[in-house]
């Protein structure tokens, strides 16, 4: 097979679309040290894929030499492959993407007298010379997959094949806020990224002051010797693709399904169905532990042991949700936002990505009139009702000065609309007394377990030996949440009683669910996890409904005790509790200040 062929063939696997070359060629130039990085695309990538870098450059016999297969500087030894430190260690690159592109390198070392340029055609060499140039390396691949038709077909319209290459470049930024990076689309200039050494300066700079300004600090926590660190998204700030789930590994930006399910179980409750959060997660941890190499697009990682990850990052996501509290700002679906291509000047000061805090809210009564409900005037609320005293923990710098809520009204018998120090405030009623209930129940488990209800009739349970030997070498837990089993021979198991507030007539279906609860989770706060399960979906049938109407002391205190839950600010499923739309918002919306 003719070396052109055999790198042709190395190249579909290696660059697929233009934001794998991006992503190549980016990290070689953080392996030749580089502090700058420019990365340049035109229609999409299709037609020019340009990176500058300012590292140490070639001299002419390695820059020959880097653009044959398997010519790596990276790996020598044995050794070298077990813990690789550097991005590159095939030597697959360079030669994948010239064979495909008309390629074209210019490249000099710091202190060279001269340069080196090369060209190559779709894998041909076509002209070596001295070339000029800053110090660094410049590399082209133009006209990507011209002489591979079969493969120019897959690529998709220009403007997915950019959002590819943003979201390939976003990650290489957040992993690398020490270097500085642009970003040019069609000569027009996207991102600059000055280099900084606060993250969150950099993650400011990619995703706007809105977004940066909500996010959490995680960390930095350690357990079972990996470090967890980043910053995610509150409660009800999710979106509805995975493209601000970010999780990095050693720096390295890493997709996984272990830390995937690892986010979702820390986000848990706190996340609505069918969307994803938004993290900016950096796991450290034994370059042993872990293979990076599974396939040539490096995307995937393995863990030997996923085990300690997934519950060293769940449960610093779940810690981190639980220590803060982010009012949910501005839009009912905020999933809906798009991501702001490029940073908004904003008026303020920027909203630093702080944790506010809040202590346990005081409910201070203070008079004023709330509007009557047209609807329900049957039962008229009292003309001088007292207004609830919340404070709120809406992203401001004073977190000393608590927020009141005053109520004004019911909205269609479900919205609870009140004014706050920011603008109106939307609450769900009938999510909110979930919020309210679960939390109830779960303190009570918590701290007495689940109390049982004596089934009048044992219940014999047939299982297949796999979720026999699961449930017996769990029987603690589940007594723990109120079923009391033991095993009565032959696969099977004798239930005496089942949990109180579980109204089920189906000690089968529910044992089967959990049965798949117990072999998704792991150890620790399994049965706590298993528990809040059940509490949730219960909770729902207990709730106020929707359209139950509530008198105004009524909802005063199902703010107040809202307000004094843990998470407040989504209901068990993970739907908003509340929704604030700001009088920046409304400002904008009139048209009394510029979008
Ligand atoms: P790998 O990165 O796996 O070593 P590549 O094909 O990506 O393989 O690169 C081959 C070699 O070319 C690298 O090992 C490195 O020595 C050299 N190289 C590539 N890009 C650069 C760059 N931007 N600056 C300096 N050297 C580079
Ligand atoms: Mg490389």
């Amino acid at each position: 097979m003719p070396d052109s062929l055999a790198s042709q063939v190395a190249a579909g696997e290696v660059v697929e679309r233009p934001a794998a070359v991006v992503r190549e060629l980016v990290e070689n130039s953080l392996d030749a040290g580089a502090s700058a990085i420019e990365v340049a695309v035109q229609r999409g990538g299709s037609s020019l894929i340009r990176i500058t870098d300012n590292g140490s450059g070639m001299d002419r016999e390695d820059a020959l030499l880097c653009i044959e297969r398997h010519a790596t500087s990276k790996i020598r030894t044995k050794e070298d492959l077990a813990s690789i430190s550097t991005f590159g260690f095939r030597g697959e690159a360079l030669p994948s993407i010239a064979s495909v592109s008309r390629f074209r390198m210019l490249t000099r070392e710091k202190d060279a007298i001269s340069g080196t340029e090369i060209e190559i055609h779709g894998g041909r060499l076509a002209a070596v010379r001295d070339g000029g140039g800053p110090h660094g390396t410049m590399i082209e691949a133009r006209s990507l997959f011209f002489n591979v038709p079969a493969r120019r077909k897959f690529l998709r319209s220009e403007n997915t094949e950019y959002a590819h290459v943003e979201q390939q470049f976003r990650l290489h930024a957040i992993a690398n806020p020490h270097v500085a990076f642009t970003l040019i689309k069609d000569d027009e200039p996207v991102f600059h990224l000055p280099a900084t050494h606060d993250i969150r300066d950099r993650i400011r700079g990619l995703v706007g002051p809105d977004l940066a300004g909500q996010l959490l600090e995680v960390g930095p926590v350690e357990r079972h010797g990996i470090e967890i660190s980043g910053y995610i998204g509150g409660p009800s700030f999710s979106r509805s693709n995975k493209s601000l789930q970010v999780t990095f590994l050693n720096g390295r930006p890493v997709e996984s399904q272990t830390l995937h399910y690892a986010l979702r179980e820390g986000y848990h409750n706190a996340l609505m169905k069918g969307q994803y959060p938004v993290t900016f997660l950096f796991v450290r941890m034994d370059p042993h532990d872990f293979d990076i190499n599974v396939h040539p697009a490096k995307k995937e990682v393995r863990f030997h042991n996923s085990q300690p990850v997934r519950e060293a990052v769940s449960l610093a996501v779940h810690d981190t949700l639980h220590h803060s509290r982010v009012l949910p700002i501005g839009h009912a679906t905020p999933s809906r936002q798009p991501t702001p291509l490029l940073p908004s000047d904003s008026e303020a000061p920027l909203p630093l990505p702080e944790v506010p805090r809040v202590e346990t809210p005081l409910v201070t009564p203070v008079s004023t009139k709330a509007l009557n409900n047209p609807q329900h005037d049957d039962s008229p609320p009292p003309p001088l009702a007292p207004i609830s005293k919340i404070p709120s923990t809406a992203t401001s710098k004073d977190e000393k000065v608590p927020e009141t809520f005053r109520i004004l009204g019911v909205l269609n018998n479900l919205y609870v609309l009140m004014e706050g120090k920011d603008g109106l405030v939307l609450m769900d009623q009938h999510a909110a007394h979930e919020r309210v209930l679960f939390e109830k129940m779960r303190r009570a488990m918590e701290s007495e377990g689940v109390p049982s209800q004596r089934l009048l009739m044992p219940v014999m349970l047939q299982l297949s030996p796999r979720d026999h030997d699961l449930l017996v070498n769990n029987l603690g837990q589940l007594s723990k949440l109120g079923i009391e089993a033991e095993p009565f021979g032959a696969n099977t198991l004798k239930i005496d009683t089942l949990p109180a507030f579980l109204k089920t007539d189906d000690p089968h279906r529910l044992l089967g669910q959990l049965v798949d609860e117990i072999s998704a989770l792991n150890s620790r706060s399994s049965s706590l996890r298993l528990g809040e399960d059940m509490i949730a979906t219960t909770v729902c049938r207990h709730a106020v409904k929707a359209n139950d109407h509530l008198r105004v002391p009524e909802l005063e205190s199902l703010v107040a005790d809202l307000m004094a839950c843990e998470m407040p600010y989504c209901c068990p499923h993970g739907r908003p509790t509340l929704i604030q739309i700001s009088y920046l918002e409304l400002e904008r919306k009139f048209g009394r200040r510029a979008p």
